[in-house]
């Protein structure tokens, strides 16, 4: 982009020096500055993983999803809303990537030793770069018997897109990881190109609801019917369903009432650091 404003400048006449579009100029600049920066967090160890609980139909705690956090010097806690896309287009996604995966395999080692909190899992969102590295199955293989940690327990979260983009490729590589143990989740499902054909290809564990989904329960009937269907089909399917976003009791309640079998979201519990997590879960066991 700044090579083709640079080009139009060129051309706009020779007496024409400059010719940015200063909004544009700007957010250019604040995106390679957020670059730069991402680059010094990286080193600096300011990133962070949040924990937000996963329960199931009894409310029993059954894992966590590792969610990545900035801890910026200036700015304060950044949301990965604004860094996940900076690091996807820079690169920076695949260090970033390995830290969360490693950083997130170190967590769930703890809990594996922790009494009260041995049998939990933790998922991880992975991005499609990440994914398709040439190394990606042996780094989570060698994390796994690094920190010897039972591999079902660990669940990779996968978008659509990624795996539609080249499924022979995902299929393959799925099955690889699958056929060590590791679990993987179909990330904010019903808001791609979903296919039930290729679903049924593919070797996963869970569906996790897309929030916008849960949004409207349980008064939006079209709302409602989604996610009737897709419990249903996961049913069917024999894969475990994670209804993302649930934020109230009566979302809750028109869930349980349709067997959704696991749940996250505000209402359970906010993603928080590792060591709140840890005191909220083991309080919650107490109950
Ligand atoms: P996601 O994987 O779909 O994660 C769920 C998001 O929904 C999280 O946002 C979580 O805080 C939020 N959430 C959970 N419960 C509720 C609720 O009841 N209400 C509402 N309104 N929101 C809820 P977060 O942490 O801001 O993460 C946003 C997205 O960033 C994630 O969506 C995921 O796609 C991406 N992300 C987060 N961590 C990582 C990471 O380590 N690697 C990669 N590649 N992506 C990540
Ligand atoms: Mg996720
Ligand atoms: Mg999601
Ligand atoms: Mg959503």
């Amino acid at each position: 982009q700044a090579d083709l404003a640079m080009y139009k400048a060129k051309d706009a006449g020779r007496n024409c020096l400059y010719f940015f579009d200063p909004a544009m100029q700007q957010a250019l600049s604040a995106r390679a500055q957020m670059e730069s920066e991402l680059r010094v967090a990286l080193q600096q160890e300011q990133l962070l993983l949040y924990y937000q609980p996963q329960v199931d139909a009894a409310g029993v705690l059954t894992g966590a999803e590792a969610l990545v956090r900035w801890q910026h010097p200036q700015r304060g806690l950044v949301a990965p809303a604004e860094f996940i896309p900076v690091a996807e287009a820079s690169g920076l996604i695949l260090p970033l990537g390995s830290w969360v995966l490693q950083q997130a395999c170190k967590q769930l080692s703890v809990w594996a030793k922790t009494p009260g909190l041995s049998d939990l899992s933790i998922s991880v969102n992975i991005s499609a770069h990440q994914f398709k590295q040439p190394g990606f199955a042996d780094e989570v293989l060698a994390l796994v018997k690094h920190f010897q940690l039972v591999p079902q327990r660990l669940k990779l979260e996968l978008t659509e897109s990624l795996l539609i983009d080249d499924m022979a490729f995902s299929i393959e590589r799925m099955r690889f990881l699958k056929q060590q143990g590791v679990g993987f989740a179909l990330d904010d499902f019903g808001t791609g190109y979903s296919s039930l054909a290729y679903i049924k290809q593919l070797p996963l564990d869970q569906l996790k609801i897309d929030r916008c989904f849960i949004d409207g329960l349980p008064e939006d009937p079209n709302d409602a019917a989604i996610t009737r269907i897709i419990i249903s089909l996961a049913n069917e399917l024999n894969l475990w369903v994670v209804a993302e976003g649930v934020e109230t009791e009566a979302q809750r309640d028109f869930l349980q009432a349709i067997q959704c079998p696991g749940y996250q979201g505000y209402w359970f519990g906010r993603p928080v650091p590792a060591a709140e997590f840890r005191q909220q879960a083991l309080n919650r066991k107490q109950e």
